[in-house]
């Protein structure tokens, strides 16, 4: 694709950066057949293609965001469906970041949305807040319904809706500790324990401690580690974004430098495609750089990092079809298909894999908050897809999935490292044990 970007707008780092990226695209298409929102709503501003062109204006023009580029990216999951079909190689996801800071620098929102955004920025990053704000939750319920009457409210219904019946009790392994490897030490990671996550299933971090370090794998939660960034990151809202990224290198760097590190160990993959791209964020940073592209190189999904071990032949034979659901970030994000059904099918589960798996559920961080409606259509189509698979349950990779799946399933929803854990002699996870 021809620009015609100035030598004074090309001398912005982030300018120049996305001209590489716009002139790479040969305006093809093929992106448009795997887009969820074009597939959904069939309007070319709501396909990778139709985005691509918005965001080539508004950054050739260097004019303020409008309403109408506003509306199409937000739309926009950053499922990165578009950057697995692309065959020219265009990095739509460091595109669309940079299109997101420019709205959120340029645009004014409505006052509702900007609120709700802002709510959701100081809360969700922060599991004590995020705790308390589903608890609260819990007592808004009834008044869902209310909510939906208003379109500018229409986030804080669908919030309500998704938030769980009950909270479950914290785990001692989100806090800062070291768990030490059963018998010989064969490897050392850290591992995040995240925020959202933290809160809605701890017994995802839970199991994963218990399987590594019965892998002879020693784990620490280190000290100063934050939110990943992405729910901030995805909403353009840059600075904070990289607040965290340098508190997590920090964090990850004093572990690398006081006992080393194999891997920092990532069990939702949302967070795992923000913290692979930490050395991109942080490129213009001369303190960060370099620490940060350190980091990145050692984030690992737990799949990916449970591929590299020698796995011992399961305990328990569970005898159940799962339906693997590979996170958009799983897939497209990191590229990850094979680990994670090679462990499950390993580890004596029969997979299956849905139709239209390349498709998003819809959950993409809070955009099944602030998009409810696109949201809940591409929920309703992955949960049939599922569910004509035949299986018993449900496993995947990443919370978000696994909170938007279950609103809708009626199978039980793990995460893939719950189910590995229970085959190699852990707990039966706490989804399967409650359907
Ligand atoms: S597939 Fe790639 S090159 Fe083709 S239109 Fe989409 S982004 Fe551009
Ligand atoms: S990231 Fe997903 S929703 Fe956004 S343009 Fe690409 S395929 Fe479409």
């Amino acid at each position: 694709m021809q620009t015609t970007f100035t030598a004074e707008q090309l001398a912005d780092p982030h300018v120049e950066e996305s001209e590489k990226i716009l002139r790479k695209c040969v305006h093809c298409g093929f992106c448009t057949a795997t887009c969820p929102t074009y597939v959904t709503l069939g309007n070319e501003l709501d396909s990778p293609r139709g985005r691509i062109y918005l965001i080539k204006d508004m950054l050739e023009k260097g004019r303020p965001a409008d309403e109408q580029i506003v509306t199409h990216i937000d739309r926009c999951l950053s499922c990165l469906s578009c950057m697995t079909t692309c065959p020219s190689g265009v990095n739509y996801m460091h595109l669309v970041d940079h299109a997101r800071t420019h709205i959120e620098k340029t645009y004014k929102r409505p006052f509702a949305n900007r609120a709700i955004r802002s709510l959701l920025a100081a809360v969700l990053p922060y599991p004590a807040r995020f705790r308390t704000a589903l608890m609260l939750a819990k007592i808004g319920r009834p008044f869902a319904g209310l909510f939906d009457a208003l379109p500018a409210l229409k986030p804080l219904s669908a919030m309500l809706k998704l938030a769980p019946g009950s909270v479950p009790r914290r785990s001692r392994n989100s806090s800062p500790g070291l768990h030490k490897a059963a018998g010989t030490r064969k490897k050392r990671v850290a591992l995040l324990t995240g925020c959202a996550q933290a809160v809605l299933d701890p017994g995802i971090n839970d199991a994963t401690i218990s399987l590594l370090t019965r892998l002879g794998v020693e784990v620490v939660v280190p000290r100063g580690e934050t939110c990943c960034g992405s729910l901030v990151h995805h909403m353009g809202r840059e600075e904070a974004a990289l607040v965290s990224a340098r508190q997590n290198v920090d964090a990850w760097t004093a572990e690398i430098e006081n006992g080393g590190l194999d891997a920092v160990v990532i069990t939702a993959s949302g967070c795992g495609t923000t913290i692979k791209d930490y050395g991109f964020m942080l490129r213009l940073d001369p303190a960060y750089s370099d620490k940060a592209k350190r980091v990145s190189a050692l984030a690992k999904d737990v799949t990916e990092f449970l591929a590299t071990l020698d796995m011992p032949e399961p305990t328990v034979k569970p005898d159940l079809t799962v339906a693997y659901h590979s996170a958009c970030s799983m897939q497209h994000g990191q590229k990850i298909t094979r680990q994670p059904k090679d462990l499950l099918a390993k580890a004596g589960f029969t997979v299956k894999e849905p139709r239209e798996g390349h498709l998003c559920c819809g959950s993409a961080g809070t955009y099944n908050i602030l998009q409810p409606e696109i949201s809940a259509k591409l929920r309703d189509r992955k949960v049939k897809n599922i569910e004509a698979t035949g299986a018993a349950l449900v496993a995947t990779g990443n919370i978000g999935c696994i909170t938007q799946i279950a609103s809708a399933a009626k199978m039980p929803v793990v995460h893939t490292v719950e189910l590995l854990d229970w085959a190699y002699g852990g707990k039966k996870p706490a989804g399967i044990r409650k359907k």
